[in-house]
């Protein structure tokens, strides 16, 4: 077996876990996925599962795809995701994305509908900077009409662009809001994908347990004041350096609950 062949096969195993730790959190239900480039072409193809629940995925169940336009590159493959262009259209837009998340939390929703800032409010959760998320809004782009998904390159291509305001091989931002949706983020590892999202929702019912305590979203909303003190830029950048090396120690349990 070539070096490609084993990364490839160790590829499929993670990927099958990294999704069965989504569902295993609460991140995803019976919707949402997770996809990282093909390590065999990673320019070209990425890893997605076939149109599956999260929780029921392994090895077997991963499909490969095209970036160029989300086909299959096996025609007969089995039938995919419908949002599978979220995947490729983010591949496709950033060079340095390796893994991306999509997922349907409700803890998540409520950020993406009215202007609560989300933003780091711990340490853990530092990645996500000291600036609100962006919001992808999909009648913005699509109108009044559309059923909220993603549901071809277009609409893909539009959402990837709110993760940078300028052309850029990196995302600005590793997280974007969806309204009414749901959320999408990025990642420069699998692992670190899950990572994020774990911490990203946790994040969330942070807030949302400060926003009770606090009186309500308002208080939230005008933080600056003399209420809530969220993580400072400089605060974001210190913790996501100091956590960086922590990503497979916080995998590997998220595994061991699997088993057990
Ligand atoms: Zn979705």
């Amino acid at each position: 077996m070539t070096q490609a062949d084993s990364d490839y096969t160790q590829t499929l195993q993670d990927l099958s876990l990294a999704s069965r730790i989504l569902a295993h959190h609460g991140i995803v239900d019976g919707f949402g996925h997770v996809s990282c480039r093909d390590p065999r072409s990673p320019k070209e193809h990425f890893l997605l599962s076939r149109n599956l629940a999260p929780a029921l995925v392994q090895s077997e169940d991963i499909v490969t795809w095209r970036i160029s336009d989300a086909e299959p590159v096996d025609p007969s493959s089995p039938r995919g995701f419908l949002e599978r262009c979220i995947h490729s259209e983010i591949y496709r837009q950033f060079e340095d994305v390796e893994a991306v998340v999509h997922f349907h939390s409700l803890d998540i929703i409520p950020f993406g509908i009215m202007p609560i800032p989300f933003q780091a409010v711990y340490h853990m959760a530092s990645f996500l900077g000291s600036e609100s998320a962006p919001i992808f809004d999909i009648s913005d782009s699509f109108g009044p009409a559309t059923d909220m998904l993603i549901r071809n390159t277009t609409h893909g291509a539009a959402l990837a662009s709110s993760f940078s305001p300028s052309s850029s091989d990196s995302p600005t931002r590793p997280l974007v809001l969806m309204r009414g949706h749901g959320a999408t983020l990025t990642a420069a590892s699998l692992k670190l994908a899950i990572f994020r999202a774990i911490y990203t929702q946790n994040n969330a019912k942070i807030l949302t347990s400060l926003s009770s305590l606090a009186g309500g979203a308002q208080q939230l909303i005008h933080h600056r004041g003399p209420g809530a003190r969220f993580l400072t830029d400089e605060e974001c950048k210190a913790a996501t350096a100091s956590n960086s090396g922590q990503v497979s120690r916080a995998w590997d349990v998220w595994c061991k609950e699997l088993e057990n």
